[in-house]
């Protein structure tokens, strides 16, 4: 299969800085950054850069659409066939948003193209089954205070401040737009820094669909900057955030700050994967392997504690180790590409310095360990032996290609290991015992979790973490809730006039 060649109309695209967005308008500051692709190291792109006054433009912008009768009086049906027809829209030009994800932040282009951009599009028609479904209830009243009748309603909760990280760019974004359109929010959107030139082409898709200006206006530049200043800004309702623990931290003192925003946080991961010895060894191991390097590892729910029952153990990392070493890792723009390069050089010598620390503490490597020779900011798959619980490749996330191997004795020792972090966002196990399974998924804390895989969330069921993971889930419809308050309605219902009924 043939390198990608980039199309006409992403390479037309990177010629000029790229604008932001606010009220239906590409918006020019003047002040740009440049764009670094991590496939080579070299600028392939600027955007411009937003300012706190940007902020407040798009905070504005997005206040004035949440009352406009245009999205708060649309038929809910209507912004149904809106989101259905972004869908449409997001496949229709999906060569070129696929593109856009790669050159950005070095994701394969066949796993953009057959995954990312998919799953976003698909995101949206999911939640566009919502909009018309979104409903309260009649509420039986506890007091007998005369003839009241009692009901709630489910209303959008304002303006939503997203914040958003680099690993998924496309995908992450649309489990918070998607709902927040489907239950009448409004949007002020941060893409990360280094990865905004697909969310940046999907605001001119969503306008072409017919969602209303203002409705989602997207700023662009650093967290501490334009991040801070949504998540500190008076007139945002809700902030959702995915990104790192300490990141989120920060947003709740934000939030404490100024106007107690509502918040959802989709924070790190240390994902256990268990493989007991009565499981499907072979598809167990090729479990282990997608689990941690699909993108390469950069994944909130990737599997980077593997813990292997002491029987089974030689063998399957034996497995483990000649399938890694044979993942095909190099130019996104390979077709043939499973790995590309970590996202960034800064964030690669971040995994390397871990690595480092690790193997300091005790922790033995079986295969990589050391960043490619080539240009780039490729890290090849690494295994370590790590007994010892609490080196920091154990405990702490290192979002990437690094995966930690250790051993089990008991089905209890299994569960001690796997709650063993501060972490409970997902989880798997593998084995061929319904009751294990079942055992096991109830003993482990933890949002997600799988039986015989280890894979990414459904549309249809909620992701979120336990512990310190995050706050609130998202998909499913726990993930629409998220965009709604409930308000209660009683009704005080005045006695029959004496002449009601009467024939006059
Ligand atoms: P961060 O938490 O630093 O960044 C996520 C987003 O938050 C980015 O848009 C960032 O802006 C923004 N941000 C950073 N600081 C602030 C702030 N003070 N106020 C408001 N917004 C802010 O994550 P990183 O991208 O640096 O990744 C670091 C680690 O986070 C990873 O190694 C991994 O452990 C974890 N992570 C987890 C993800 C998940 O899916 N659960 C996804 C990404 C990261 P910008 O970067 O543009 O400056």
């Amino acid at each position: 299969m043939a390198r990608h060649v980039l199309s006409s109309t992403t390479l037309k695209r990177l010629e000029q800085p790229a604008p932001f967005w606010i009220d239906g308008k590409p918006v020019r500051s003047g002040r740009t950054v440049s764009l670094c692709n991590p496939a080579t190291g070299q600028s392939f792109a600027e955007c411009h850069v937003s300012t706190g006054h940007d902020v407040d433009q798009a905070v504005a912008a997005a206040r004035a659409a949440f009352v406009n009768p245009d999205w708060a009086g649309m038929n809910a049906a209507v912004r149904a066939r809106i989101l259905w027809r972004l869908a449409e829209l997001i496949d229709a030009h999906a060569i070129e948003l696929a593109e856009l994800e790669t050159l950005c932040m070095g994701k394969p282009i066949a796993a953009a193209m057959r995954m990312e951009v998919p799953f976003f599009a698909e995101t949206f028609r999911y939640f566009a089954g919502w909009c018309t479904k979104i409903s309260g209830m009649s509420a039986p009243l506890s007091f007998p205070a005369g003839d009241l009748h009692g009901l709630t309603l489910q209303e959008p909760v304002g303006v939503v401040g997203m914040i958003l990280p680099w690993n998924g760019p496309l995908v992450i974004a649309g489990w918070k737009i998607a709902p927040a359109l489907a239950t009448g929010c409004t949007c002020v959107i941060k893409p990360a820094e280094t990865t905004p030139l697909s969310l940046l082409r999907f605001a001119e898709l969503a306008a072409q669909a017919g969602v209303p200006d203002g409705v989602i206006n997207i700023v662009t530049g650093s967290g501490s900057e334009v991040g801070s200043a949504i998540s500190r800004h008076p007139g945002v309702d809700k902030l959702a955030f995915t990104g790192s623990t300490g990141t989120g931290r920060a947003l709740l003192q934000d939030a404490a700050a100024s106007n107690l925003k509502k918040l959802s946080l989709e924070l790190g991961g240390k994902s256990p994967v268990l493989v007991f010895d009565d499981a499907d060894l072979d598809a167990a191991v090729d479990g282990a392997v997608d689990a941690i390097f699909g993108n390469s590892g950069q994944v909130c729910v990737a599997g980077s504690r593997l813990y292997l029952h002491k029987s089974i153990r030689d063998d399957f990392v034996a497995r483990l180790t000649e399938k890694a070493n044979a993942l095909r890792i190099g130019d996104p723009m390979d077709e043939k590409t499973q790995l590309g390069p970590i996202a960034s050089q800064a964030h690669l010598d971040a995994i390397h310095r871990r690595v480092e620390e690790g193997v300091a503490g005790g922790a033995v490597l079986l295969c990589g360990g050391r960043q490619a020779d080539s240009p780039g900011s490729y890290y090849p798959p690494t295994i370590l032996d790590v007994a010892d619980q609490s080196n920091v490749l154990v405990q702490d996330e290192i979002f990437g290609p690094v995966l930690c191997v250790a051993t089990f004795e008991s089905e209890e020792e299994a569960i001690a290991l796997a709650n063993g972090t501060r972490y409970g966002l997902a989880a798997s196990v593998w084995t061929s015992q319904i009751d294990r399974a079942f055992r096991v998924s109830r003993a482990v804390q933890c949002g997600v979790f799988w039986v015989n895989t280890h894979n990414i969330p459904d549309l249809g069921t909620p992701i979120g973490g336990y512990g310190q993971s995050g706050w609130g889930r998202e998909l499913g419809h726990l993930g629409l809730s998220e965009y709604l308050q409930s308000k209660s309605v009683m009704f005080k219902i005045s006695p029959a006039p004496m002449s009601a009924g009467r024939l006059q």
